[in-house]
């Protein structure tokens, strides 16, 4: 893996640079280098090579995010191009994949019309309580779908289409590659077997047109900060006639005033009067479904949990719910009247060492560190 290039320097584009961007700059240069159209060069096959594995992990949401962290080292193992290429075992391979990339073809058996049309991802924002329970929301965002002209065609109403001359047709143009004799998705017609000379005049040719599309998501209980959904199909519609992509909705949480999640559980912090910690008592505490209220023992100490059992987050694959802790703080007041005082020192004459186990045992584990 020595001497490995920065995939991102290999197609000539920036860090930042998103999906489309990838994809122009990996056709402009895939398509100089082509072994197709150098034949026998081997430093244009090299490249070539190179190029294709940039862009097969540039390319791949899940796979550029570990590049970027973790550089080759996190790409490899992956499969495919890593530590060194599997030249005999997979160049058709790489070629139908590039076909399949640059004109829609597909792997040989398998043809498949068109292009698969992008991805789009959608950010949700929803409340603590929306992501424990679950909930439906509709969501409105811009695809490119169907052209309403041409019914998705591209071709002008009232026009027809003429067959391709490169491939008659066939939508397939085979070569010569090595000793092999390759099949490929027409390039002219881009496995259509035609070509269409009077496009529609609202989408250019295209068949597809921005749109707004209204979607009811529906959100399973349980899910968390980060949780990604795919829905499939409600991406960008595909071209000529290939499959639509995806819709990934990602999800936001937003932040609660009283709990904190963790994974199934939810923590609380709740503040109670000295007196009450010391008398015992009962507080009001914020749940999920309202308020109950927590009976808290004599001698409650700062810092004391309590567990609410099955009051926690639904589980997002299977059954049962986590349970909500609380946590209480103890305040001590920080003013005190006249009477108060004296009331307190009285209440310190009465008390017994006993009554304070801790500072005793601190006292007596004191009293030797001092030597007495
Ligand atoms: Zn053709
Ligand atoms: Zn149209």
């Amino acid at each position: 893996m020595a001497g490995k290039r920065d995939y991102y320097e290999v197609l000539e584009i920036e860090r930042s640079s998103d999906p489309e961007e990838i994809k122009r700059a990996y056709r402009k240069l895939a398509i100089q280098c082509h072994p197709d159209r150098n034949p026998d060069d081997r430093e244009a096959e090299e490249k070539f090579k190179e190029l294709s594995e940039a862009y097969s992990i540039l390319s791949d949401p899940g796979k550029r995010s570990q590049y970027d962290q973790f550089g080759h080292a996190g790409v490899s193992g992956n499969g495919g191009f890593s530590g060194g290429f599997d030249f005999s075992g997979s160049f058709s391979d790489l070629f139908s994949d590039i076909f399949q990339d640059f004109f829609g073809g597909g792997r040989s058996g398998q043809r498949q019309r068109g292009f698969r049309g992008d991805d789009l991802r959608y950010r949700m924002v929803i409340t603590f309580e929306e992501a424990v329970f679950g909930t439906e929301k509709e969501i409105l965002y811009p695809k490119l779908a169907e052209c309403e002209r041409c019914l998705g065609d591209g071709v002008e109403p009232g026009h027809s289409p003429a067959t391709c001359p490169v491939c008659d047709g066939r939508g397939e143009v085979h070569y010569q590659q090595a000793f092999f004799t390759m099949s490929r998705t027409c390039p002219n017609c881009g496995g259509q077997g035609r070509v269409v000379e009077n496009p529609c005049s609202k989408c250019h040719g295209e068949g597809r047109e921005k749109k707004q599309r209204t979607l009811t998501v529906r959100i399973p209980k349980g899910v968390d900060d980060g949780t990604r959904m795919r829905i499939r199909g409600e991406g960008d519609g595909g071209l000529a006639g290939g499959p639509a992509g995806d819709l990934f909705v990602q999800i936001q949480v937003r932040e609660h005033p009283f709990f904190l999640r963790e994974n199934n559980d939810i923590v609380c912090e709740v503040p109670i009067r000295m007196e009450v910690a010391v008398s015992g008592g009962t507080v009001e505490i914020p749940t999920l479904e309202g308020p109950v209220e927590l009976t808290v023992p004599q001698g409650t100490q700062p810092g004391q949990m309590f567990t609410l059992k099955g009051k926690g987050v639904p589980n997002l694959r299977g059954s049962g719910r986590g349970d909500q802790y609380v946590r209480v703080n103890v305040e001590i007041p920080s003013k005190l009247t006249k009477k108060q005082k004296e009331l307190l020192k009285e209440f310190t004459s009465l008390s017994k060492p006993a009554a304070y186990k801790t500072v005793s045992r601190f006292d007596r584990e004191f009293a030797k560190y001092k030597g007495e």
